[in-house]
């Protein structure tokens, strides 16, 4: 395995463990099978790219594979029709996942309710858990995490871009050319985690 291959995907798993570990120290009311919030374009740090296509490579059955690259080829077809990137990336962003909200479009990650890459699931989705109950998820899978929470995830984007180059991609985006989907998406800016 190349040298930087390692450096990474250690940084990663190292950074993801450790948010696991502070996110269990608080109750929530996330369990399996409960996906009300896997309607949210996640974005992921370029690092976390590493681990996610090694996993789709080497642990990912093939069944799951071609459902994926289904989900993703339909999540570009509704990004290049939807997606406008005029004005302000925030503004942008916003408008977007609002409308994802609407039409209640699933991460394409999303396989029979289950995420197809749990083990490796980006900060986005490890720093999401609520504290109270699913019941509000479902009528509104965009509502933030509580505050604590989102402080805990904010501290680990910190640490994840600490190994450069550092950007943000959307998770699909970033995965449709390991895949083997090439380059589906149009040209667009994604705006900082906030
Ligand atoms: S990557 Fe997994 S946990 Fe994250 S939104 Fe997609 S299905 Fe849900």
């Amino acid at each position: 395995m190349e040298e930087r291959y390692k450096v990474i995907t250690k940084h990663v798993a190292t950074c993801h463990a450790t948010v696991d570990k502070f996110i269990n120290q608080y109750s929530n009311c996330c369990s399996e099978g409960c996906a009300y919030c896997c309607i949210q374009p996640i974005e992921i740090v370029d690092v976390e790219e590493l681990p996610i296509t090694d996993f789709i490579d080497n642990k990912m059955d093939d069944e799951t594979k071609r459902k994926v690259r289904i989900n993703v080829a339909s999540w570009a077809d509704y990004f290049n029709e939807f997606y406008n990137d005029v004005g302000d990336p925030e503004a942008v962003n916003k408008a977007f996942r609002e409308l994802v909200d609407r039409d209640k479009v699933p991460c394409p990650f999303l396989i029979d309710n289950k995420c197809s890459i749990y083990p490796v699931r980006p900060l986005g989705c490890r720093a999401h858990v609520m504290r109270d109950t699913p019941n509000l998820c479902r009528q509104d899978g965009l509502r933030e995490a509580p505050e604590e929470i989102k402080q805990i995830r904010d501290a680990f984007l910190m640490e994840l871009t600490k190994i450069p180059p550092t950007s943000l991609r959307y998770l699909p985006v970033a995965l449709a050319v390991p895949l083997g989907l090439g380059m589906i998406f149009k040209p667009h800016r994604i705006p900082r985690l906030s």
